[in-house]
């Protein structure tokens, strides 16, 4: 039999179909769509993964247990599509569980998180194979960085600016499965951002695993980053996706606030509020700076809007801990908590640790922190009522009104125009229901000066 060329393979893939789903943080989300660009590069067409496709690629994330098995129901829902479909796997549970995964019936194959960019050549024709593929290369050899981006509409990109971690937090499988922190230089996340503006988006949403290590591998640091691309002509947003508190630096913060583009939004892991449990998980501050952090950011942006990421159920959490990080957030002048349940996972120091918490009661102290989350939400969304802010409005609808995000984080509707789409509008915010976005009007002020029914506010760009 003669061997196929690579222009052979490329013809004989023209009209299949490929259809992607992604598990987990955004950064997967960026890497899936730049594989999704590989394989329309490649003559494939890209369809919902809802379809029946040739392909599906599935990008997993490990860092829960529902993870994992949101990973198989993915798998088993592309085989009941198409049993005949070629099924590939990757992401960071592929990297941590090769064998899990290829025992799953239909998977063809799994590649590690490494080498995600290599499915073109791993997968040869996307002929299913006789028995699973595995292809799973030791991430402590990752030194390489593949550029990412992603994007829900045309308005807000999400530019991958970093990989990998160095942190050995009690509980996290991410340096397992990603390897050792590592970014590009400022220079090169500046000529994607320019490619990224030039396609139309108005917003970058910086995105990582651990974003505040951008550039210490060579000697230039994520403030470095973020004056650089403040200064890029036609930029209108840049927001951070999340930071470690110890590395939120006060001067990353005046910077912030006196820039026309960085977003007034800060994304900041706490994971307790005590400090014992803290010690527990290895983080790298405590209490009483990311209090500091908070204190500091509301002095100079009283308008910011703060999130902070939860974990409940860490091995050794009593009641007396959760009570102190319940407690710890309600003092807190923050808008919403993300709360996560802690988990076992294979490989971490927090498996091994003793006075693990029964599931129930991690469930039920989720249910707690959610519940403030809610309230500090409505709190934060409401008092905004009456002020005026910019709003970046997507595509996206609901109940028939088109939605944006304010500068600060709020989520904003509007009856719908498509004239909005894409557009930066001064908008008054009316009322608020509970969990529904705030109802917003064309501000008055705009209205006085502009004919349109959809005015655009002009945003101050620096000379470059
Ligand atoms: S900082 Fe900690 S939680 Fe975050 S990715 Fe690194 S090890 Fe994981």
């Amino acid at each position: 039999m003669t061997e196929k060329t690579p222009s052979d393979i490329i013809r004989s893939n023209k009209a299949r179909s490929v259809a992607f789903h992604t598990l987990g943080c955004k950064l997967n989300f960026a890497e899936t769509s730049t594989l999704k660009r590989h394989f329309s590069g490649r003559d494939f067409s890209i369809v919902p993964f809802e379809q029946k496709a040739d392909v599906y690629v599935i990008n997993t994330c490990s860092v829960t247990m529902d993870a994992n098995r949101d990973c198989r129901k993915v798998v088993r829902r592309a085989q009941r599509q198409n049993p005949e479909a070629f099924i590939a796997v990757t992401g960071c549970y592929a990297q941590l569980e090769p064998d899990e995964i290829a025992a799953i019936e239909g998977v063809d194959l799994v590649v590690g998180a490494r080498d995600k960019f290599d499915i073109f050549s791993l997968a040869g024709n996307f002929e299913k194979p006789d028995r699973t593929i595995i292809h799973r290369t030791d991430v402590n050899e990752a030194f390489d960085f593949h550029h990412a981006f992603s994007a829900n509409d045309r308005t807000r990109a999400f530019l991958k600016v970093q990989d990998g971690c160095d942190y050995k937090c009690s509980f996290c499988t991410i340096p397992l499965a990603r390897g050792k922190s590592r970014s590009p230089s400022v220079d090169e996340i500046v000529a994607n951002a320019r490619n990224v503006i030039d396609d139309g988006y108005r917003e970058i949403v910086l995105t990582g695993v651990n974003v505040g290590d951008f550039g210490s591998h060579n000697g230039e640091t994520f403030l470095d980053l973020l004056m650089q691309l403040d200064r890029l002509r036609g930029l209108e947003r840049i927001r951070i996706s999340s930071i470690e508190p110890n590395l939120l630096s006060d001067d990353i913060i005046s910077f912030a606030a006196q820039s026309n583009t960085v977003q007034p939004h800060f994304h900041i892991p706490l994971q307790s509020g005590s400090d014992e449990i803290l010690q527990k998980m290895k983080r790298r501050y405590r209490t009483d700076l990311y209090r500091r952090r908070v204190e500091t950011i509301r002095n100079v942006m009283p308008h910011a809007c703060i999130g902070v990421d939860v974990i409940t159920g860490h091995p050794g959490e009593s009641d007396a801990h959760f009570r102190t990080t319940m407690d710890f957030l309600k003092s807190l002048p923050v808008g919403y908590l993300h709360v996560f349940t802690y988990s076992e996972r294979p490989n971490t120091t927090a498996l091994g640790m003793s006075h693990h918490v029964s599931p129930k009661i991690r469930k039920e102290r989720t249910h707690k922190l959610r519940r403030i989350s809610e309230q500090k939400r409505f709190d934060f969304d409401s008092s905004h009522l009456g002020t005026i802010r910019p709003v970046l409005f997507e595509q996206e609808l609901e109940d028939g009104r088109i939605l944006g995000w304010t500068d600060n984080y709020i989520r904003v509707s509007m009856p719908h125009d498509p004239a909005l789409v894409n557009e930066i509008v001064l908008c008054q915010l009316d009322d608020r229901e509970p969990n529904k976005a705030v109802r917003g009007s064309i501000a008055a002020s705009e209205l006085s000066h502009k004919a349109s029914i959809t005015p655009r506010i002009t945003i101050q760009q620096p000379v470059s």
